[in-house]
């Protein structure tokens, strides 16, 4: 089989890079190429090189039009406005595209689910097969308490990091949501601060902690009356989302357009 073209928007970023070295050294693929904003300072840059491997002679480039022509799937970690522009480029280009980056308002979100008439595309705010066994455990738990119990997710990440609470963060207050058969947007509290008074029943809050180079700890905590069950996860290095994401970009190499997610790809 002729190898599988993956290109990498964002490739000048912490995550675009890690993915470029993984994407080369994962048997069956090759790099098609990277693409980065004008500014970002790698343009002409070997990605190779970026990407701490020997030179490739691919350059880093801003013509993400022609990335996605010649590539048979893109992944994307960059930022939201940049992944809704990729994802009607995807669409034209009727490349695999596998997305993960968090943050993105209702607009871009739907810029996405457009994207997926057209081509297969898999999104999840998290790729790590650890945090999406979590998303079925904190279901799961959710519907077995009662409303007695208080939910509470705390997550710490990186100083880098540009979006709060994070995108995992949500997705297992949404977990947690379902479990419960409650609507998260009426549910969440996503920042407290100053007189807040008594936490109303039936709540699900949120904390966020920024920190050095935390890849990105979760924690969802059931507080009941005399008793508190914590299910965490804590990524230590973000070759797991790396890893996932291009485990997505194979399972989702000739499938049928759709919206598909991580539970998809680890079939959980
Ligand atoms: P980063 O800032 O290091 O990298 C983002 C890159 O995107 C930068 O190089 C930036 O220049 C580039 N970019 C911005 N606009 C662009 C455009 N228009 N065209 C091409 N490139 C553009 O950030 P990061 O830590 O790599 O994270 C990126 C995103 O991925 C964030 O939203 C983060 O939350 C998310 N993330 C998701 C997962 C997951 O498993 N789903 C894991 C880690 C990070």
């Amino acid at each position: 089989m002729e190898s599988y073209r993956i290109g990498v928007v964002g490739c000048a970023g912490r995550m675009g890079r890690m993915i470029a070295r993984i994407v080369q050294q994962t048997e069956g693929c090759v790099l098609a190429g990277g693409s980065d904003r004008p500014d970002c300072g790698a343009l002409g840059s070997d990605l190779g090189v970026l990407a701490g491997l020997g030179a490739l002679g691919l350059p880093v480039s801003d013509d993400t039009v022609t990335l996605f022509a010649r590539s048979d799937a893109v992944i994307d970690f960059t930022t939201p406005a940049a992944t809704a522009i990729h994802a009607d480029l995807a669409a034209q280009a009727h490349a695999v595209f596998v997305v993960g980056t968090t943050g993105l308002d209702s607009a871009q979100e739907k810029r996405i689910t457009l994207a997926a008439k057209h081509t297969a595309v898999v999104r999840a705010a998290n790729m790590s097969l650890g945090v999406n066994l979590l998303l079925g455990l904190v279901e799961q738990v959710a519907r077995a308490l009662d409303p007695d119990y208080d939910i509470e997710v705390l997550e710490m990440h990186h100083r880098h990091k540009a979006d709060a609470p994070s995108g995992t963060a949500l997705a297992l207050g949404a977990a947690a949501a379902a479990g419960r058969g409650v609507d998260l947007e009426r549910a969440a509290v996503r920042s407290r601060d100053g007189i807040t008074g008594p936490r109303n029943p039936g709540d699900i809050g949120f904390a966020t902690l920024r920190g050095g180079d935390v890849a990105g700890d979760h924690s969802v905590i059931f507080a009941g009356p005399g008793e508190r069950i914590v299910l965490e996860h804590r990524a230590t290095s973000r070759e797991v989302f790396a890893k996932g994401a291009i485990k997505a970009a194979l399972w989702a190499r000739d499938r049928k357009p759709g919206l598909y997610s991580m539970r998809d790809v680890l079939g959980i």
